[in-house]
């Protein structure tokens, strides 16, 4: 784990080795004062001349100055290479994130993944930055003071020491335990925000049914349970730094008590004796700066532990090493034997066998659940198939990239999702370097041109998040406005129309006619009237395919489609 956190400050080696060089430089300095005071006391005092000690003062005062900037560029470049560290990390998590598939955020909070991405790595800044620079400089500063305290008497040096590895075991075991409570207080915060992002996107259905108190209690107890967990730290951390105030004060009393008891023997002098406190205080220092820190290392710990742990989970669906680019596509499609499971348990599909021709509009019908968009959603490899393989011209799937395959399928979902921002931005999102002259094409294509017409500021208009300023047949037709940018040849058409009025309706299936003109599309229908027109219809049940014809061949069937189509009918009528 360790080499993995390195691993991060390679772009950074310069700043780096600025800001540890003049953090070590700056503790170096530090270890100048007790010694001049030594000096000063014992040697330029009983001169009696004051000339020197303005002198001595004015050598320090230097040293001060130098510290003061070394202390800006440790401040400042420290935090900037921590910052950016923090950073790199976000988005190379956000960069494999991007690249889960469909089951793994089936099975994900939204409001966890955030927090990954945002409190989880608050923390790692401050450790990037004082971790490394704070243990070689409490090392090099603990052994500095020592060493001198040590050439000035050997044993009262030790016997200020003596409690130290004490201190050492508590940090280490205060850190591991804060480290753990930790991770429990992310986790909660995971919780929490799923909690507080299911409430916010549901507060419409909460005040329909007038529920507002019970979100109230639910909040509450999400809100306790973070507050527990925290206090839980804060518990921690009070016995750790109180024990660690206890031991510094420990040091410096002994420092005092030996000290005096020597130099009352004769064995000090008393520049030597000031001087020895002084740096008994250099020596636990450090040890007080880790007390202070103690917040933010175990945060930073965790925090990383988590980081690595996301980044670490296997994408499911990825890219085999010799995937090359799909460019050209006539069209041809192949379901060759294709089984396919959710779960362990729920087998789906089941050595499904289908053949599309380039071109060709299909039609899936049947009861729901029966597999049609699980079927359709193996084809861009949302889900990849269990067993069997699924071919384009003749070629599987899988030896095409991911990237390259899903451009040249458009699927137009049945619950379309908006980006917050302009009408023009969620048009656009078909095709990224889309002109004007495009778009608009796109808009009439779609028969939006009316809708964006009556709008103050037409396509510049704002719609809301998740397009809630926007009717669902416009939503609709912004979606077909996009695909018609993006002009796959392959169209997936998650049939959505069985929730709008029959003139809109009407309309949108027009523009979708027009958009599958010369593509080969694969229509999810849930209502047999608007796919009698499909050059086939299969109607698949839980078992797998039952009939496939055109609407005339099935009917004269007289099987699973015809008692599909008479239940429509008799509902409709
Ligand atoms: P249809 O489109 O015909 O209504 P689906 O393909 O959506 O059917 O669903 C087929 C079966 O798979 C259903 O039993 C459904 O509960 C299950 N299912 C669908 N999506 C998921 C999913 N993401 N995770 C687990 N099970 C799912």
């Amino acid at each position: 784990m360790l080499k993995r956190f390195f691993s991060y400050y390679r772009p950074y080696r310069k700043l780096f080795l600025l800001d540890f060089g003049c953090a070590v430089l700056a503790g170096l300095l530090e270890l100048t004062f007790p010694v001049s005071v030594n000096v000063v006391i014992d040697r330029i005092m009983p001169m009696n001349n004051f000339r020197y000690i303005l002198l001595a003062c004015l050598g320090l005062f230097l040293f001060y100055l130098i510290n003061t900037g070394l202390q800006y560029i440790v401040v400042y470049f420290g935090h900037k290479l921590g910052v950016n560290i923090e950073t790199d990390m976000r988005k190379e998590l956000f960069t494999h994130l991007q690249k889960q598939s469909f089951t793994y955020y089936d099975n994900q909070k939204t409001g966890k993944l955030i927090s990954r991405l945002t409190t989880d790595l608050f923390e790692i800044s401050e450790v990037a930055h004082h971790g490394p620079e704070d243990i070689f400089i409490t090392i090099m500063t603990m052994t500095g003071a020592f060493f001198l305290m040590y050439q000035m008497h050997a044993a009262l040096a030790i016997a200020t020491i003596i409690l130290v590895p004490f201190i050492i075991l508590a940090l280490y075991f205060f850190n591991q335990k804060m480290t753990q409570v930790n991770t429990d207080i992310y986790d909660t915060i995971g919780e929490f925000n799923s909690g507080v992002e299911a409430a916010v996107s549901g507060v419409r259905v909460t005040q329909s049914f007038a529920n507002e108190p019970f979100e109230n209690t639910r909040f509450r107890a999400l809100s306790e349970r973070y507050r527990q967990a925290k206090i839980r730290f804060y518990q921690v951390m009070a016995v750790s730094s109180s024990y660690n105030y206890l031991f510094i004060r420990l040091i410096n009393l002994f420092a005092l008590l030996f000290g005096s008891y020597y130099t009352i023997k004769g064995e000090l002098l008393t520049g030597q004796f000031v001087s020895f406190i002084l740096l008994a205080n250099v020596f636990v220092r450090p040890i007080e700066k880790i007390n202070t820190m103690i917040e933010s290392y175990p945060k930073g710990i965790a925090g990383f532990k988590r980081f690595i742990e996301e980044l670490d989970r296997p994408l499911m669906v990825t890219d085999r090493v010799d995937a090359k680019e799909l460019s050209t596509v006539k069209g041809d499609i192949v379901y060759d034997h294709v089984s396919f499971s959710y779960g362990e348990s729920h087998q789906v599909l089941q050595d499904l066998s289908l053949t599309i021709k380039a071109g060709e509009t299909v039609a899936f019908v049947g009861e729901s659940g029966s597999g049609k968009t699980t079927l359709c959603n193996l084809l861009p490899r949302f889900y990849e198939a269990t067993d069997g393989a699924i071919t384009i011209d003749g070629e599987d799937i899988q030896s095409f990239t991911l990237e390259s395959l899903r451009r040249k399928i458009g699927t137009v979902q049945q619950d379309v999702f908006l980006f917050p921002g302009t009408i023009r931005e969620n048009i656009a999102y078909g095709k990224l370097s889309a002109t004007d002259a495009e778009i608009s094409q796109a808009v009439r294509l779609a028969h939006l041109d009316q809708v964006i017409s009556q709008m103050e500021q037409g396509l510049d208009t704002v719609i809301g998040e998740r397009g809630v300023k926007l009717s669902g047949g416009q939503k609709q037709r912004v979606a077909i406005a996009r695909m018609f940018l993006k002009n796959p040849p392959i169209l997936i058409l998650d049939e959505a129309t069985s929730a709008l009025d029959t003139e809109t309706e009407q309309v949108i299936q027009e523009s979708l006619d027009t958009l599958a003109h010369g593509r080969t599309t694969l229509i999810i229908a849930h209502r047999l009237a608007t796919v009698q027109h499909a050059d086939r219809i299969i109607v698949v049940s839980p078992n797998g395919i039952l009939e496939q014809g055109s609407h005339e061949e099935l009917l004269k069937q007289q099987g699973a489609y015809q008692k599909l189509y008479d239940a429509q009918f008799r509902t409709l009528a």
